[in-house]
Parts: structure tokens; C-alpha cells; sequence
């Protein structure tokens, strides 16, 4: 289709599980790209490639840690003036550590709010500065049900309570920006097919069946099923949607 047909999207962590998935899914509909990766520059660049070969659009790639708040703002920059503008950006980057909160590493949790809450936020005032300048943008969050349900007997607490940082902050960042062109907005996926999930099942091979069973639909998602939610909230068909979440879940937390 030719929905985002000349806009320059950004994602982060776009080399890796369901980012690749969106990034796909941002050139099917004709958007340049540009993809931050965190270490696998290997397989960014055969990324980039396909991404071209196939879909006739500019993509690059860029290393970025998240955490690093002056390498976000300067790679953001660079992406601006490499491209021109930047009209959507999908916060994609993130991590899960699973433990009891009794005996949970400080270190894991300050970890997870640095990638979770901090990169994200780094990464959207980075980007801010050029949309609210040209007017126009769409900022999507990649959030998790984790964001609104406490998900037993998972022992997640501080991701999930990163995750609801992360859809309460395009709440207020929608709010604030409502009057000025861009659109912030959340997807939370429920379980997806992905080397994150493929982990946990790995540690706890019950969980698969368990979880299964408690989809309505009865299924984990495919990574690709997600791509809907990315086209629809980064075009002109949600023009009017702003701090939002959009659960894409099987069912899971109705
Ligand atoms: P993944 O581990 O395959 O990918 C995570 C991405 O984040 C990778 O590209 C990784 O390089 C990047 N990343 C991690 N730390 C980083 C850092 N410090 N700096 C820069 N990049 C960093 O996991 P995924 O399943 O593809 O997850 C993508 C997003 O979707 C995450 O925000 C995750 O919380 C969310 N999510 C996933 C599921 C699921 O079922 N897989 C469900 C709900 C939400």
C-alpha cells in the first residue's frame, strides 16, 4: 500500500523480534526507515538491505543504546538530517527480566527502568523537537498488557510497572502535545511469538500451555499481526486518535 508512501519513520530495536516485524511493516507501506540497533550490526545491515531490495524505499541503520540519553539525542539528529524529517517514531526497545519481587536485583530493576522508561522517554523528547517544529508527527509506544494487568503467577513487577510508566507517559505527552500535530499513542501487545517469549518458555517450558490456555483465541500471536496496529496509529486514518492504547492480545485481557 502506499498509507506512510514518502514519511520517515524510526524505530528502535527494529534489527530484533517483533521490530523487524514493524519495520517490515512500515516499508510495505512505503516508508523510509530508520532502524536503531543496540549490538547486531550484522544482522541491521542485511536488514536494511532486504528492506530496499524489496520495497524501493531508503533504510539505514543506526547503533543506539537507549540508555544513553546524549547518543539518543545526537542519532536522532543524525536521523533528521540524513532523511529530512522525522514523521513517525516507534519506541520499540525493551527488556523483561523475570524474578520474585522479594529477592529482585536492584540492579535488574534499575535496568529495566532504564531501558523501559527512561529510552523510551529519552527517545520521544529527542524527537519531539523536530515534530513539534514541522507540526506534524506520530510517536507509538510499544507498551505491554503487562501495562494494565498484574498477569499471576508471572513474577514480572518491575516490568510490568515499567510498562505502565510507559502508557501513562503517552498520556501526558499526548496531552501536551495535542494542539501542536503530534499524536502519542500506545500498542500493547499480549504474547507474541518472539526470542523474548521463546526465553521464558525455555525456563519455564508449563508456561507455554498455561498461557495458551487463557487466549480466547486460544493462541500465542504472530509477530506480524502487530504491523496493523503500527500502520493504523502512524497514518492519517488515526488522525484523530491521541493517548490511546491499542491492546492487541487474542481476547487476553478482555
Ligand atoms: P526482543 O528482545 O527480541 O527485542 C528487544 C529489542 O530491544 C532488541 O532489538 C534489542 O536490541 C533492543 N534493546 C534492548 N535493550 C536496549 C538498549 N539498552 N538500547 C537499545 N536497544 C535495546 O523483544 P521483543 O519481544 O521484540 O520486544 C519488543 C518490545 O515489545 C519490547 O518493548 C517488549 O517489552 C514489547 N512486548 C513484547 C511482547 C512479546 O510477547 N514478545 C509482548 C508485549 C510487549
Amino acid at each position: 500500500s502506499d498509507l506512510l508512501k514518502g514519511k520517515v519513520a524510526v524505530i528502535t530495536g527494529g534489527a530484533r523480534g517483533l521490530g523487524v516485524n514493524m519495520t517490515y511493516g512500515l516499508a510495505e507501506a512505503g516508508a523510509n526507515i530508520a532502524i536503531t540497533y543496540l549490538s547486531s550490526e550484522e544482522s541491521a545491515t542485511k536488514l536494511v538491505k532486504d528492506i530496499e531490495a524489496k520495497y524501493g524505499v531508503t533504510c539505514r541503520a543506526y547503533p543506539m543504546r537507549v540508555t544513553d540519553a546524549e547518543q539518543v539525542q545526537a542519532t536522532i539528529a543524525k536521523i533528521n538530517e540524513d532523511f529530512n524529517a522525522i514523521d513517525i517514531f516507534v519506541a520499540n526497545a525493551g527488556i523483561s527480566i523475570q524474578g520474585n519481587a522479594e529477592t529482585f536485583d536492584f540492579a535488574d530493576w534499575k535496568n529495566i527502568f532504564d531501558v523501559n522508561v527512561n529510552g523510551v522517554f529519552y527517545g520521544i523528547q529527542s524527537v519531539s523537537k523536530y515534530m513539534l517544529e514541522q507540526g506534524s508527527g506520530s510517536i507509538i509506544a510499544i507498551s505491554s498488557i503487562s501495562a494494565k494487568i498484574a498477569n499471576v503467577p508471572q513474577a514480572q513487577c518491575a516490568y510490568n510497572s515499567s510498562k505502565a510508566a510507559v502508557s501513562m507517559m503517552t498520556k501526558c505527552l499526548a496531552s501536551e502535545w495535542a494542539t501542536r500535530g503530534v499524536r502519542v499513542n500506545a500498542i500493547c501487545p499480549g504474547y507474541m511469538n518472539t526470542d523474548m517469549l521463546g526465553d521464558i518458555f525455555k525456563k519455564s517450558p508449563h508456561l507455554e500451555e498455561a498461557w495458551t490456555n487463557r487466549i480466547p483465541m486460544r493462541r500465542i500471536g504472530d509477530p506480524d499481526e502487530l504491523k496493523g496496529a503500527v500502520l493504523f496509529l502512524a497514518g492519517d486514518q488515526s488522525s484523530y486518535v491521541t493517548g490511546t492504547e491499542l491492546v492487541v492480545d487474542g481476547g487476553y485481557t478482555a
